[in-house]
């Protein structure tokens, strides 16, 4: 008998994915943690039914997260992770040689303790000497950090409900902002562009509201919903994303084969569509 595993988004809309195998079903304080094997993308982490990663298409995300703005700040080596308990985006980091301490701020245990588990590679870096693991609430978290000490803030969240839902307000983008160093850089995961206007526009206002430079950039992710989607990168300190670092991205490229992004990527990435802009700014 066939297993599929559908996502629904909202009401008139689901992907669906062959299932060959169920290696691990939990739940946890904050939400559901399934682990399922799918024909078409390997193997799928999902938290409350919703796709987080495959082994198939987890580069997109992870490198646009990552290196966009560690390769637009001049020395990014204080970085905080926002979620990210699967450990992707710390991999990416630890790929440049500049970074000296991650911490990761993961609200649930059991999602890192399950991805260590069955993506190892993925997870390959939470261990690094580099790394400090603090399962926590990332709104807490940045609400009591020291002021003015970071170079770099990674929100790599869960969509804004549930406990993710706080980590997309104003409050908290303000408190990302106190905790960076004038030229510090903050980048989130800011869903699909094809998402409903409001959700795209609340995301915006809140960035806007502890940032003066405010530049979203998309790309494609096909387990995601619609296929499209988009990070937000933010500075109090006005960048020029077309004059990002590109001896490092070169020696980044060189010792690591970026999968996704390329040099004409590094800034392509930025030219978002029109009906996106709309939605956001409008
Ligand atoms: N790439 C994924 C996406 O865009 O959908 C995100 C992946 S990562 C697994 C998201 C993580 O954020 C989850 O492990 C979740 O537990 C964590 N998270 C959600 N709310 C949080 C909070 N308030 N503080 C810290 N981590 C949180």
């Amino acid at each position: 008998m066939e297993v599929w595993y559908y996502e629904q988004y909202g009401e008139d809309l689901k992907a669906g994915f062959k299932t060959t195998d169920i290696l691990f079903r939990g739940k946890s304080e904050y939400q559901t943690v399934d682990v399922i094997e799918t024909a078409a993308y390997g193997r799928m982490l999902l938290l409350d039914g919703l796709v987080m990663c495959t082994d198939k298409d987890e580069f997109v995300y992870h490198e646009m997260i990552s290196h966009v703005p560690a390769l637009n700040h001049p020395k990014p080596e204080k970085i905080v992770v926002i979620g990210g308990g699967d450990g992707g985006t710390v991999r990416e980091l630890l790929k440049h040689p500049e970074v000296k301490e991650i911490v990761l701020c993961e609200i649930d245990g059991m999602v890192v303790e399950s991805c260590e588990k069955y993506f190892p590679e993925i997870a390959s870096g939470i261990r690094d000497s580099r790394v400090k693991v603090n399962i926590g609430d990332g709104v807490a978290y940045m609400m009591e950090h020291a002021p003015g000490t970071l170079d770099i803030v990674l929100v790599d969240s869960t969509d804004p409900i549930g406990p993710g839902e706080g980590l997309f307000s104003g409050d908290f983008y303000r408190s990302v902002a106190r905790a960076l160093k004038p030229d510090g850089i903050m980048a989130c995961q800011s869903e699909s562009p094809w998402h409903d206007d409001p959700i795209l526009k609340r995301i915006y206002k809140n960035v806007s509201a502890g940032f003066k430079h405010i530049y979203p950039y998309v790309g494609s992710i096909p387990t995601y919903p619609k296929g499209m989607w988009s990070w937000t990168m933010a500075s109090n300190q006005p960048l020029d994303v077309k004059k990002f670092d590109l001896e490092r991205f070169k020696k980044l490229d060189r010792s690591t084969e970026l999968k996704y992004l390329n040099e004409e990527l590094m800034s392509g990435v930025f030219a978002i569509p029109n009906f996106f802009k709309k939605k956001m700014m409008s």
